[in-house]
Parts: C-alpha cells; sequence; structure tokens
C-alpha cells in the first residue's frame, strides 16, 4: 500500500456508529442487541520495545479490536500507518464483521495496527517490530479465534513473520492457519493476489445486468492504480468495458478511445507513475473523479467522494474497491442523482472471501487450483450481490444501508440464537 492517509476531521467510529444506528432503526432491532454490536468485544492496546538499528530502544503502540464474533472467529487486518488509532480499529473492525456477514463467511470482524511509519524503517526493524507484536497479541488470536491478514502497509511478508513466531510460540508446530494473505510458498492461496478486483468485477457484471447496462459499451475511470485498482480495472476490461481515465497518487491520464490496462501496467512498472502515458491527456484527481463515464472505480484512499463533489460525478455505477471513498453526505447526494453505488463492504469483500478460502485450504492441509477459487468466488460474489440489491428493493434505501441493514440482521440472528452466557 502507498500513501494512504485517513481524514482526521472525521472519527471513523462514530460513523460505524451511526450507520448502525440507522440500520437497527429500520428494522426494530431490540435495544440490548443494539448495545451489544456497539461496542467491540474486546480492544487491546499493547506496547511493542523494539531494538532500533541505532541501538536504541523505541517503544510503538499496538492495537487489536475484536468487535463481534456471534458468527465464527474474528478476521480482519493488520494496518501499519502513522495515523492508526484506537478508533479506527474499532470501527474498521465493525466494518469487517458486516463486510464477512454480507459474503456470508463464517467469520466475525476485528482488525489490528501499529502506529508507525513503515517507510522509514529498516527491513530488520519491521522484522522485530512484528515479531514483538505477534508475541504481544499471542494469547488473542489463533486459528479458531482470531485470523489476521494484511492490510495498509502489510503484506505477505509480515504475515509471514507472524505466523512464524506464533507457531514457534504456541506448540511450535507450523500453523499456517492462523493468518491469510501468506506468500504461496507458505501456504497461501491462488488467486488472492487478484481476488479483491475480481470480486468487484462480479458485482459490476450482477449491477450492469440489473440496470440493464451493456459493458461493451461502457466506459470506466478508475482511481488508485494500486492492487485493488489494477486487477478492478483489467477484469471490467475484460467484460468488454473502455477504461479511459486511471490515477495514481501524482495524477491522472485521459483518452476517450481507451486505455489498454495492460499497457498501462508495463508503463507505470517502468516509470513509476502512469503520468506521461503516451497518447493521453494529463488530468488531476478531481477531473478523473468527475470524469464522463458509466462506472467510476474509487480504489485509493478514504473520503474522496463528498459532499463538495458529489453532484459532479457523472457516472451510472460507482463500485467501491477501496475502504470508505465515500462520506454519509455524498452518499445522499448520489442516491438522489439515481447513481447506483455498490458499497465497498460488497465491492471489495472479495478479498476477504478468498482469504476464507485460504484457510480453509490451510486447515484441510490441501491446496485449490485458480480455477476453482475464482469460481468459488463467483459464486459468493454473485449470492451477496443479490441479497444487498433484493434488500435494498424491500427497505427503499441505498446499497450501503441495505448492505449494513442485512450484515446486522445476520449477525444479531446469530446473537439472538446463541444468547448470553455467562
Ligand atoms: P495500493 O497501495 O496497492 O494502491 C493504492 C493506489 O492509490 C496507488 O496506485 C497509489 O499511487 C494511489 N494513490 C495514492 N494516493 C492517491 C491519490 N491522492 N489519488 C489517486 N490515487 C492515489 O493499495 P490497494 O491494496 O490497492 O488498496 C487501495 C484501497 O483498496 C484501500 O482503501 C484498501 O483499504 C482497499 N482494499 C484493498 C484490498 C486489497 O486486497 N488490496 C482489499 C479490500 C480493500
Amino acid at each position: 500500500m502507498s500513501e494512504l492517509s485517513a481524514n482526521k476531521t472525521i472519527n471513523p467510529f462514530e460513523v460505524a456508529l451511526k450507520q448502525l444506528e440507522e440500520s437497527s432503526k429500520l428494522i426494530d432491532l431490540d435495544e440490548g442487541i443494539h448495545k451489544i454490536l456497539a461496542h467491540p468485544k474486546r480492544v487491546l492496546t499493547v506496547s511493542i520495545p523494539v531494538r532500533m538499528d541505532n541501538n536504541k530502544i523505541h517503544v510503538f503502540t499496538g492495537f487489536r479490536s475484536q468487535h463481534n464474533d456471534a458468527r465464527g472467529p474474528f478476521k480482519g487486518g493488520i494496518r501499519y500507518h502513522p495515523q492508526v488509532s484506537v478508533e479506527e480499529v474499532k470501527a474498521l473492525s465493525m466494518w469487517m464483521t458486516w463486510k464477512c456477514a454480507i459474503a456470508d463467511i463464517p467469520y466475525g470482524g476485528g482488525k489490528g495496527g501499529i502506529i508507525c511509519n513503515p517507510k522509514e524503517m529498516s527491513e530488520g526493524e519491521l522484522e522485530r517490530m512484528t515479531r514483538r507484536y505477534a508475541y504481544s497479541i499471542s494469547d488473542i488470536i489463533g486459528p479458531h479465534t482470531d485470523i489476521p491478514a494484511p492490510d495498509v502497509y502489510t503484506g505477505g511478508k509480515e504475515m509471514s513473520w507472524i505466523m512464524d513466531t506464533y507457531s514457534a510460540l504456541k506448540g511450535n508446530f507450523v500453523q499456517p492457519e492462523l493468518i491469510t494473505g501468506k506468500p504461496i510458498a507458505i501456504g497461501g492461496s491462488l488467486g488472492r493476489n487478484e481476488a479483491t478486483g475480481r470480486g468487484l468485477s462480479f458485482t459490476v457484471r450482477e449491477a450492469a445486468n440489473r440496470l440493464k447496462i451493456n459493458m461493451k459499451t461502457s466506459t470506466v475511470a478508475v482511481q488508485g492504480f494500486g492492487n485493488a485498482g489494477q486487477f478492478a480495472a483489467q477484469l471490467v476490461e475484460e467484460q468488454g468495458a473502455k477504461i479511459i481515465a486511471a490515477s495514481d497518487s501524482k495524477g491522472g491520464i485521459y483518452n476517450k478511445n481507451g486505455l489498454q490496462i495492460g499497457s498501462l501496467r508495463k508503463y507505470k512498472e517502468k516509470n513509476g507513475f502512469l503520468d506521461g502515458y503516451p497518447g493521453a491527456k494529463s488530468i488531476s484527481n478531481e477531473e478523473l473523479l468527475e470524469t464522463d463515464c458509466t462506472l467510476l472505480i474509487p480504489a485509493a484512499l478514504e473520503s474522496q467522494i463528498t459532499k463538495k463533489n458529489a453532484e459532479k460525478i457523472n457516472a451510472k455505477v460507482i463500485a467501491e474497491a477501496a475502504n470508505g471513498p465515500t462520506t454519509p453526505e455524498a452518499d445522499e447526494i448520489l442516491y438522489k442523482k439515481e447513481i447506483l453505488v455498490i458499497p465497498d463492504v460488497l465491492a471489495n469483500g472479495g478479498g476477504v472471501t478468498v482469504s476464507y478460502f485460504e484457510w480453509l485450504q490451510n486447515l484441510r492441509r490441501e491446496y485449490w487450483t485458480e480455477d476453482d477459487v475464482n469460481e468459488r468466488l463467483d459464486r459468493n460474489i454473485t449470492k451477496a450481490f443479490a441479497d444487498v440489491y433484493q434488500t435494498h428493493e424491500k427497505y427503499r434505501v441505498n446499497m450501503r444501508k441495505a448492505s449494513i441493514l442485512l450484515a446486522v440482521l445476520r449477525v444479531s440472528e446469530a446473537i439472538k440464537i446463541r444468547g448470553l452466557w455467562p
């Protein structure tokens, strides 16, 4: 991940609580269940002393928030970023509870993070910090209790260190099912890399069917050309759509006749940025969002579509690869403009779904082919889209409210069935 930063004026946990409250009202949720869902089950704060390369000790602060496990073990990423906060991980863990319930996979929601700037740390410092954090949270994570994964600025490398530390601490045998997003060599799943973009492309296909949009005459603008954005763009291109605008942190490019994703990827790999791509016009990130197109894919930062620019959005469908790219005020404006927003908790659920497949493969010590993974992903996401769309029609609310409402219904049913004990 790169250059991702939260909008500090918005408290994400307050946003998450507001969303929960709105959904609870719509379904007349039991007051007690609402209270349970408004509080994460456990939030652990840990101090992580690390000997830095200059031989001095630095103490980092880390968190793990476990929101709800009524439907299954907690699941969620670990984020390394200077702006990580306890409020942020609490909100993200609640959103993971919803995301897993919408995808209908047997997990609850969790999220962790360390306040640090990994860009300014050496490989050795990162490894020592990661292993010490794994040690500090080792009593609350586990293959059947809480299964972490990568998030902003973490990836296969960090997951491997965590798996190795945990395995050594807890019985000294290899336990790949502790964590997902691992490299293939130690039990990662084929198809995990593309999973978020692939899942998103399935939701777009389903939305196009419902709205009678022909993908072959559709145009696409994608903000952010990283893991999620690149694969999402490539896979909607494979459905016949024409990518006309793309951007990264340096700015965007536009060509009304179409940009070819394979060639864009090669250009970005070679030059570091999209800017300067031959035959395309340079545009700003603001202009990209306002591009006249059929499909807009925000795949970079939080809070990109706000009340300031929502009125100027010219897409028929927005599919959110990024987490939280649209503010609540903008949502209302887009709904009035009849733009269908496929919200993050549905559109980017392909990532956690293939993480679930990785966990299943690890538990069974078997490995699936990439086709197998992709077919199962298609079935899961198509069903999730249909469930949310039906809820959206039934309650006459936008797709985001419908997604959270559906999740709250599923999680609250599990809480009621299990009951309170002791
Ligand atoms: P990434 O670091 O691979 O890519 C991020 C991209 O955004 C980069 O191309 C970067 O240059 C670009 N960017 C940064 N600042 C920008 C700006 N101001 N304007 C336009 N582009 C900018 O990250 P990623 O894994 O693709 O994640 C992107 C988003 O998708 C995040 O919100 C993440 O939480 C979400 N997401 C990712 C996954 C996944 O599996 N990768 C899963 C679920 C959600």
